[in-house]
């Protein structure tokens, strides 16, 4: 008897672009997850479950080993840490930047410097890796907003066309990181459901491929 698979994946924006790829992999929902209020969903597969998550949460049901896969941001991962998990696939899709912004044209100010972000870990090791001293303030949405009220000198944010950024006033300035989002795994479960696990692997690679 097949073992039971259950896959995380992130609610918003990623799961518009997954879900073609888990069809692409002959994996679909028994009904609409975007039309249901559900949080677990069956699928064609009598033992493959789906669960809709807060991206921000995805990475913690996998490393527990409750999902045995996930659909993740890389910021997500980067800001959460990778313990626990593989990542075997870069799915590319969802993809944008990790960017710092700031009000655009405004001096750069030199000493101590004014963060804020959602993700403070990647912040404070992208500051640090070049040197400034900054002061992260943890904020959960709205980021633009903190260099026009004088919460913030600087943000750091996910952009993808720049238009949030502009309709604030703010512009790009460095580029942290590109971002997309990857396939994760319970190490664990990598191990011991392998035979179930590796197919699955394999078609979303394939589908992957096949998206380019
Ligand atoms: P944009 O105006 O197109 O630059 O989009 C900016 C906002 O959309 C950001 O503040 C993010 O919150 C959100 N966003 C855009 N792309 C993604 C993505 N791939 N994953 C998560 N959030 C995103």
């Amino acid at each position: 008897m097949s073992a039971n698979i259950t896959i995380a994946l992130s609610k918003g924006r990623i799961l518009d672009d997954t879900l073609p790829l888990l069809a692409a992999a002959e994996i679909e929902p028994e009904e609409d997850l975007k039309k249901s209020r559900k949080l677990i969903f069956g699928t064609n597969r009598p033992n493959v479950s789906l669960v809709v998550l807060r991206a921000t949460d995805v990475p913690t049901y996998v490393q527990h080993g409750v999902a045995d896969l996930g659909i993740s941001g890389k910021d997500v991962l980067m800001e959460h840490g990778a313990d626990g998990l593989y990542e075997p696939l870069d799915l590319r899709i969802a993809k944008c930047r990790l960017m710092t912004a700031a009000i655009k044209g405004a001096p750069r100010k030199t000493g101590r410097i004014k963060v804020a972000t959602k993700f403070v870990n990647i912040a404070k090791r992208y500051y640090a890796s070049r040197g400034i001293q900054a002061d992260i303030i943890k904020l959960y949405g709205g980021m633009e907003l903190a260099p026009l009220m004088g919460l913030a000198d600087e943000i750091v944010d996910i952009v993808d066309t720049g238009n949030t950024l502009k309709a604030n006033g703010l512009e790009e300035r460095e580029l942290i990181c590109h971002i997309s989002s990857r396939l994760i795994a319970n190490c664990a479960s990598m191990k011991v459901k392998h035979a179930e696990l590796q197919p699955i692997v394999n078609n979303l690679a394939a589908a992957v491929n096949s998206n380019q």
